[in-house]
């Protein structure tokens, strides 16, 4: 990167944690479907960061890859050699059991000390098979709050990356400080905007697989942000499991799937070759953001 203000800035990341996850009633961790099974899967998950990674290679894309630490465990476990897959794209942090710290499900709210306990073992078991630093936090269901934010900034953490906000209205993408709750750690907020129609639109790509949207306004909203974010980051979140499984975990037809990586594939593609804007790390951006 040269100059921050040339262009606009893409980030691709990954939030990886198990299939078709939701918070459930009375219990901190998350579960997979059925959740009367009490289990957690990670087929979907598997099957679908294989396939991102092969297409970041093949595009030449460093992304960054939010893990939860349970599930980086359990892939690891089950063979696949993460660090390596992993080598050029940034290690951050999507919680250890994919806990809903503020309770909204669960209704249990976690108290400082325990969400404290359990960010920490997160970060831990990631750096001990990833044998790097993470930088970055992104709160399972997008959730944070003071206590939180205060547990990232005694981890170490240098930001956070877990609120949406409006692009165009007075934010352009850049990095901004969490003074909401009371802190100095650093935000990398996820844009959200208006479709060509004026609906609102996040920058998840699950709307594509669930057939809610098309690649193109995708790629529509990026030229978009080009005009008006120069200089700031947008960032793109994929679930992997999502190339397999809908969002109640139903496995996908085979040619959903093949629509789910063709899609996929195509924005990246279009992305890459696109004028304007260049893609990299989250961790990277924020580097020479705050030179
Ligand atoms: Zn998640």
């Amino acid at each position: 990167m040269t100059n921050i203000d040339e262009s606009l800035y893409i980030a691709i990341s990954l939030d990886i944690d198990p299939d078709a996850n939701s918070a459930v009633k009375g219990r901190h961790d998350a579960l997979s479907p059925p959740i009367e099974h009490g289990e957690i899967l990670i087929a979907a998950c598997k099957k679908g960061l294989q396939k991102i990674f092969g297409l970041l290679e093949k595009y030449d894309i460093d992304a960054t890859l939010f893990y939860e630490a349970r599930t980086a465990q359990m892939l690891v476990s089950g063979g696949m050699d993460l660090p390596k897959l992993s080598e050029r794209h940034e290690i951050a942090c999507h919680s250890l059991k994919h806990e809903d710290f503020l309770g909204k499900v669960s209704g249990l709210p976690m108290d400082e000390k325990s969400i404290e306990k359990t960010i920490s073992e997160a970060k831990d078991i990631l750096e001990k098979i990833f044998e790097r630093d993470t930088k970055g936090f992104r709160a399972p269901y997008t959730r944070i709050n003071r206590s939180v934010v205060k547990v990232l900034e005694r981890l170490g953490f240098q930001y956070d990356s877990s609120e949406t906000v409006t692009l165009g209205n007075g934010w352009a993408g850049n990095p901004y400080p969490l003074e909401a709750f009371d802190s100095g750690l650093l935000e990398l907020a996820l844009p959200s905007f208006l479709d060509a129609k004026g609906k609102k639109m996040s920058s998840y790509l699950w709307a594509i697989f669930e057939d809610r949207r098309i690649s193109s306004e995708y790629i529509d909203v990026v030229l978009q942000a080009r005009d008006v974010a120069n200089g700031g980051l947008f960032i793109f979140s994929i679930h992997p499991w999502h190339l397999y499984v809908d969002c109640l975990g139903n496995q996908f037809s085979n040619t959903q799937v093949g629509k789910n990586l063709e899609s996929l594939e195509s924005i990246l593609s279009q992305l890459k070759h696109m004028g304007g804007i260049q893609i990299t790390r989250q961790d990277r951006y924020l580097e020479n953001w705050v030179k």
